[in-house]
């Protein structure tokens, strides 16, 4: 019998390593993956690098103007590697949206609506025949309220601080402290959490996974078998 195709979102806080997770997760079971973190980094490198975003003030009216005219196109290709990278309007923008440039205001356009709206609609495209894994912060509250499977990660400040810091050395980063990097985190969990639109929390379904001291290899059997469950129930 074929299994029955579900929706599986992934939230949590920043750095729990969510797109590892939902990554692993899809290719094991082949389903696709959505990083709509990446959609609203994309978002955040096109209003910098169209000087709409000066210090942590946006100029929301230019960037309703561009969104509107169809001038940010945020795709994903897959790579020969069997990766995924992030395209802005043709271009692989990968490198780009990792940096701290980016990392430092997304929060700030994350917490727009009308930026929400756009990015909400694409991803419920891009999941409307299931057998999708998506992470993010508002997939099992916004996106997709009847996911199937709901996850809710977390894991404590300083050790998310400490990958996302090994991450940006082994990206050749050599100026970030893990000061900015924690700061950073915390920063953007309290951004997520208290914002007016969709702001970060936990699904009441949501099955809480902390990673704090798990290894990958626990977390993807944890993953995996609450995947089996659901669809054999
Ligand atoms: O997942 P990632 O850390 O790359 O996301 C970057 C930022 O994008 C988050 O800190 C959050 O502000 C925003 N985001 C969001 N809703 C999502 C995914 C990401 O607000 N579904």
């Amino acid at each position: 019998m074929a299994l029955k195709k579900i929706t599986i979102a992934i939230d949590g806080h920043s750095s729990t390593g969510k797109s590892t997770m939902a990554k692993a997760l899809a290719r094991r079971i082949g389903y696709a993956y959505v990083d709509t973190g990446a959609m609203y980094r994309a978002v955040t490198l096109y209003a910098l690098r169209n000087k709409l975003i000066k210090g942590e003030t946006v100029d929301e009216k230019a960037l309703k103007e561009h969104l509107k005219r169809g001038d940010i196109m945020i795709t994903f290709r897959p790579t020969k590697e069997g990766k995924s990278v992030t395209v802005l309007n043709g271009k692989n923008v990968e490198r780009y949206i990792r940096s701290m440039r980016v990392s430092n205001v997304v929060s700030i356009i994350a917490a727009i609506g009308f930026v929400r709206k756009a990015m909400v609609k694409q991803q419920q495209a891009m999941g409307k025949d299931k057998g999708v894994v998506m992470d993010g912060r508002d997939i099992g509250t916004v996106v997709f309220p009847d996911a199937e499977m709901k996850v809710f990660a977390t894991a404590s400040a300083e050790v998310r601080a400490q990958r996302r810091f090994d991450e940006l050395r082994a990206k050749g980063d050599t100026t970030t402290t893990f000061e900015e990097v924690l700061e950073n985190v915390t920063e953007r969990d309290r951004i997520d959490s208290t914002r007016k639109e969709s702001p970060l929390r936990q699904a009441e379904d949501a099955m809480v996974l902390d990673n704090s001291h798990m290894t990958i290899e626990e977390q993807n059997e944890w993953l995996y078998n609450l995947y089996l469950s659901r669809v054999r129930s």
